[in-house]
Parts: structure tokens; C-alpha cells; sequence
């Protein structure tokens, strides 16, 4: 069976001429597809203006493979919704919609577990079960409009997964929700963040020149950061840094880097000076995230008072920086937590 999410706009043009259609139920499927704020079809009879016959035809060859809601939290403080989602073989993953000002977002995952090993997440504890298709990261878009009623502008692929261990895949879903014809999400508006694949982010500069890039690098030397990053081993600091300056000289674009403040850790004012040093002279961002404890790992938030010094420091020393607000603070809203939580239960 087809999932029919999988397909590009020009894919599903040869099918439809496969099935000896005219061309323009192309841009009907497609567009019955991705309809605003979840009025796309779930199924074959939502497709109103499909011929009954082409409808049962698509019905015995493909699906609409929107991912099943499997639960759902609610935070109270702001209305942040962190789905589990559901796939065709049992695998689930999990989302995070959020709405700011400037819009609806939500935090997609790309794969179902990870295998970057990273210390303090969440999402490695159990593995990589496997990689998701285009069209189940695009569903998790589909399932959330589906289920708030509303358009969704913004996306970053941040939740579980390494986005660049699944380039193939992460490729297509970018230019499936791009599309015009379909969700038509503007490049700009997307944002992915890997852990440091470095070939990979030579190749995205050239693919994607628009798409925000966020490293996750948490640790300003390699003895830390391979300590709390395994992938650190492959590709150590050095190489990761002179990949992101390359990255953005020749995209001019601005590189968000994602450091987890870890009490006692990563968190002096020293730790701050080496940060500056390292990015000197970088079109660069520094989002400090504050730690969601987890579970199963032995590590503490950094305080209010100390993230802030450390942001201050930063600034200083002339490295732009924010500490990201905390959505769904009483929701389990980091990588992964929901998933293990019925991993566990079972
Ligand atoms: N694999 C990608 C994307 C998924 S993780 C990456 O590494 O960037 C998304 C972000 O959340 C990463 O910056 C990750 O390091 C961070 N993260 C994971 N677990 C966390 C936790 N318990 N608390 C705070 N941030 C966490």
C-alpha cells in the first residue's frame, strides 16, 4: 500500500496518469491532502469532488496515513498540547504544538527512538527503533491541525530522532510541506536541529539554503561534550565548529546553537567564556535551554539566577543569546519522556 503522504506533487502526478487520469486530479488529491487547519480528508469519502470510482480505486492501492492520536496532555499554563502518536506498525512518537505569537508551531519528530546516545535525553534510552517516511513526519503536521482546528506555520524538527541519521526522508518531508499546492510552509518558517553530523550539514547548506539550522552542542570542549554526546567521538568540536562557519558564509545564514545548561556541568562563568571563544566571530545564535530532568538520568537544571548570569556573560563577549521560554513545563515536554512513559507502563 501507497501512503499517499509519502508522495511529491509530481509523484502524484504519475500516478494519476498511471491510473489513466487527467491531470488535474493531481492538484485535487494533493490539495484534499493538505487542506488548511486540518479540513483535509482522512479518508476517500471526504473527497467530494473525486469521481466514486477513482476513490475505491485509490482506496484498494493506497492510504491516508495520518498518525492516531494516542494521548494527549494539555498544559494549563499555555495551552501547549504534547501528542503520542501512533503509526501503521505500532511504532509511536511524539509532538509538541505550541502557540506564540507569531503563530502555531510544532516540535516534529523524525525518527521513532534515536541512537545518538546522548546522556541526558530522553529519546536514546531505548534505541533507534527506526526512521520515519516522509509522509509520517508530515502526518504528525496533518494530525495536530486535524485535532486543534487550526493552521500551523511554524515547524522544527527537534523532537525525537536524529533529523541527519534520516536525510533521504527529512529531504522529502521539507519539500512535501513546502509545496504550494500543498501545506506550503515557507522554508524560513522551518527549522531542523541536529546533534552534529558534519557531512550532512555541508550537504543541507546546499540543499536547503533557507531552512534554519540549530546545532545541539551543549559542551565548549571535546572531553565534556563527547562525555554527553557520543557523536562527539565521530566528529569532534574543531570540525563540527569549522563545518557551521563554512555553513554560514556561504548560506549568510544564522546558526541557532542549542546548549542544555547541566548544574555544575556546563553551567560557570567560565563555561560561558570558552562558549564565546569557540563562536567568536560566527553568524551565531546561543538558545540555553534549561534541563528537563529526566527520569533516568542523574542530572540537575541549572537555577534561573545562573542561567541568566551565564546569558549576561555571553552577551558580553559579544555572542547574541536567550534562554528558551519553558512551554508545557507541567506536561513532560522534553525529548521523549511521553513515549517512555508507555514504554514503561507496559
Ligand atoms: N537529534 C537532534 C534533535 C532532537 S533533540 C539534536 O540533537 O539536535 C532536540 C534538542 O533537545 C537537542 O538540543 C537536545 O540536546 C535537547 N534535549 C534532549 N534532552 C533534553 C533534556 N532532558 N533537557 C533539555 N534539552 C534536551
Amino acid at each position: 500500500m501507497i501512503n499517499l503522504l509519502d508522495l511529491q506533487f509530481n509523484e502524484m502526478e504519475e500516478l494519476m496518469k498511471k491510473l489513466g487520469q487527467p491531470k488535474f486530479r493531481a492538484v485535487q488529491v494533493f490539495g484534499w491532502l493538505y487542506k488548511e487547519a486540518g479540513k483535509g480528508a482522512a479518508d476517500f469519502d471526504d473527497m467530494k469532488n473525486i469521481p466514486a470510482e477513482l476513490r475505491h480505486k485509490l482506496a484498494e492501492i493506497s492510504v491516508i496515513g495520518l498518525p492516531r492520536i494516542l494521548k494527549v496532555q494539555e498544559s494549563k499554563l499555555d495551552g501547549t498540547r504534547k501528542y503520542l502518536f501512533g503509526l501503521s506498525d505500532g511504532n509511536a512518537v511524539e509532538s509538541v504544538f505550541m502557540r506564540y505569537k507569531f503563530g502555531n508551531s510544532i516540535c516534529v519528530s523524525s525518527q521513532a527512538g534515536c541512537r545518538m546516545g546522548c546522556s541526558f535525553c530522553a529519546s536514546t534510552l531505548g534505541g533507534l527503533a527506526r526512521s520515519l517516511t516522509a509522509g509520517e513526519i508530515a502526518g504528525q503536521i496533518l494530525s495536530a491541525e486535524r485535532d486543534t482546528g487550526e493552521r500551523i506555520s511554524h515547524v522544527v524538527v527537534m523532537g525525537s530522532g536524529e533529523p541527519f541519521d534520516n536525510y533521504e526522508n527529512l529531504s522529502s518531508f521539507i519539500r512535501v510541506i513546502n509545496n504550494p499546492k500543498g501545506l506550503n510552509i515557507g522554508m524560513r518558517n522551518i527549522t531542523v536541529s541536529t546533534c552534529g553530523i558534519v557531512p550532512m550539514i555541508e550537504r543541507f547548506g546546499e540543499d536547503f539554503p533557507q531552512v534554519n539550522l540549530a546545532i545541539s552542542l551543549h559542551a565548549s570542549d571535546n572531553q565534556r561534550r563527547s562525555s554527553l554526546m557520543p557523536v562527539n567521538r565521530k566528529y569532534p568540536l574543531d570540525e563540527l565548529i569549522s563545518a557551521c562557519r563554512r555553513y554560514s558564509d556561504r548560506t549568510s545564514r544564522r546558526v541557532t546553537f542549542e546548549y542544555t545548561l547541566v548544574k555544575g556541568m556546563n553551567d560557570s562563568e567560565s563555561d560561558a567564556d570558552k562558549l564565546a571563544d569557540l563562536l567568536r566571530g560566527m553568524l551565531c545564535h546561543v538558545n540555553l535551554i534549561p534541563l528537563n530532568t529526566v527520569r533516568e538520568r542523574d542530572f540537575e537544571t541549572t537555577g534561573k539566577a545562573v542561567a541568566q548570569k551565564f546569558r549576561e556573560r555571553l552577551e558580553s563577549r559579544g555572542i547574541p543569546a536567550t534562554i528558551r521560554r519553558e512551554l508545557g513545563d507541567d506536561i513532560d515536554a522534553a525529548c521523549g519522556q511521553l513515549r517512555r512513559s508507555i514504554m514503561t507502563e507496559k
